[in-house]
């Protein structure tokens, strides 16, 4: 996804600047070795695009291709969800109102605030909510978040949204960025690995299962055959801080630790980890055990050699 993303932003500016694509990508690559690998591809595209004189005001963007720190963004989607309206004092004492809502379109989705009267009735009145598709434009970007203020607008559109991704979205974050219950990407390199640590689950619900004498028992399923998994324990650094972060069974095989029963081959594999640089998918958990925040691992992408290289080259 991140992929397809990038692809589409190079696309953009290539044709918008007249500029051989090629030519893009180095710049791209040009200017994330500059800033030491800190800053994501589509980051350093933005930059770039700036450099170029190139701005996406007043086209009309796919969700996906919205980032942070854009301004003057127009964009459509789909309601999915919508927050009940808060109130709240201003600074000037004045009862303010926030709402937002969630809108999807074939490529991603995100989180839209209203801080305008005006287009919170629209949600309060029922002129807008689930299902509809909205039109806006002007909007602002904070950090992730669509900001719709006084001088954007948001309106009902008849153009069709078919099919939409409501995937959960993962974005680019850095470590020092991350927050609890946030879902994130982090591009990061493995600095510690721990032994795995094993516990049973139900094979029906793939829930905890405790173990008694011997058996275990399902908090919902009863007496079951427990089956064994694995968890382990990593700490990621990607420059700006470093994060305590677990991986459960499924992501193990991506973190080349596949011999959980051989403690020589684990040895080796957890040597082998350390130093490698991935793109880690995950949720920020508060760990109630150490009240300490820690990145719950749901996917893993490896990072692809031709970019390393061309990276490298590019030093
Ligand atoms: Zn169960």
């Amino acid at each position: 996804m991140v992929v397809e993303n990038y692809d589409r932003i190079v696309e953009k500016i290539s044709k918008k600047a007249g500029v051989e694509k090629d030519e893009i990508e180095r710049r791209i690559e040009a200017k994330r070795a500059k800033l030491s690998g800190l800053i994501s591809r589509e980051g350093a595209a933005q930059v770039v695009a700036a450099e170029l004189g190139i701005s996406f005001d007043n086209e009309t963007l796919k969700i996906e291709e919205l980032l942070p720190g854009m301004r003057k963004v127009n964009t459509v989607g789909k309601i999915m969800g919508t927050s009940p309206v808060r109130t709240f004092k201003t600074k000037k004492g004045d009862d303010g109102k926030v709402a937002n809502l969630f809108i999807a379109d074939d490529t991603s989705n995100i989180k839209v605030v209203l801080w305008d009267t005006n287009h919170i009735s629209l949600l309060e009145t029922g002129k807008i909510g689930e299902g509809i598709v909205v039109e806006i434009v002007n909007g602002a970007m904070r950090e992730n978040e669509l900001h719709l203020g006084s001088f954007s607008e948001l309106k009902i559109t008849n153009a069709v949204i078919g099919e939409v991704n409501n995937e959960k979205v993962f974005r680019m974050k850095k470590i020092s960025e991350l927050k609890n219950l946030d879902n994130a990407k982090v591009r990061a390199f493995v600095v510690q690995s721990f032994e795995p640590r094993f516990f049973y689950v139900c094979p029906t619900c793939r829930k905890k299962a405790i173990q008694e004498n011997g058996n275990f028992t399902c908090a919902e399923h009863g007496k079951v055959a427990g089956e064994k998994r694995a968890l382990m324990n990593v700490i990621l650094d990607d420059g700006t801080e470093t994060i305590r972060a677990v991986s459960f069974h499924d992501n193990l095989k991506d973190l080349g630790i596949t011999e959980l029963e051989n403690p020589s081959e684990l040895m080796v594999q957890k040597e082998n980890l350390l130093g490698k640089e991935m793109i880690f998918h995950g949720a920020m958990r508060n760990n109630k055990m150490f009240n300490t925040p820690e990145f719950i691992i749901g996917g893993i992408e490896l990072i692809d050699a031709d970019s390393l290289i061309n990276e490298l080259e590019s030093n």
